[in-house]
């Protein structure tokens, strides 16, 4: 028998809100607003949420992340 127990600390992000925006790096109007948690895990189970709650604009195309709101 093998277990594989694995911890570590991830980052969930969620999306919040519909609006969209264009992206500044690759001009796609794929920018969303997420809310980054960073966690505690345990096999792969966020248990404790740490960290501080970020929120990011980030490009679904090209991954592009920033602190502010493109202009568009
Ligand atoms: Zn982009």
């Amino acid at each position: 028998m093998f277990f594989c127990f694995t911890f570590g600390f991830d980052n969930f992000k969620r999306r919040q809100g519909n609006r969209v925006w264009t992206c500044p790096n690759c001009s796609a109007p794929d920018v969303h607003y997420v809310k980054n948690n960073e966690c505690f895990t345990f096999c792969f189970i966020p248990l404790i949420p740490c960290g501080s709650t970020k929120h990011l604009y980030e490009c679904g195309t090209c991954g592009r992340v920033n602190v502010y709101a493109p202009p568009f």
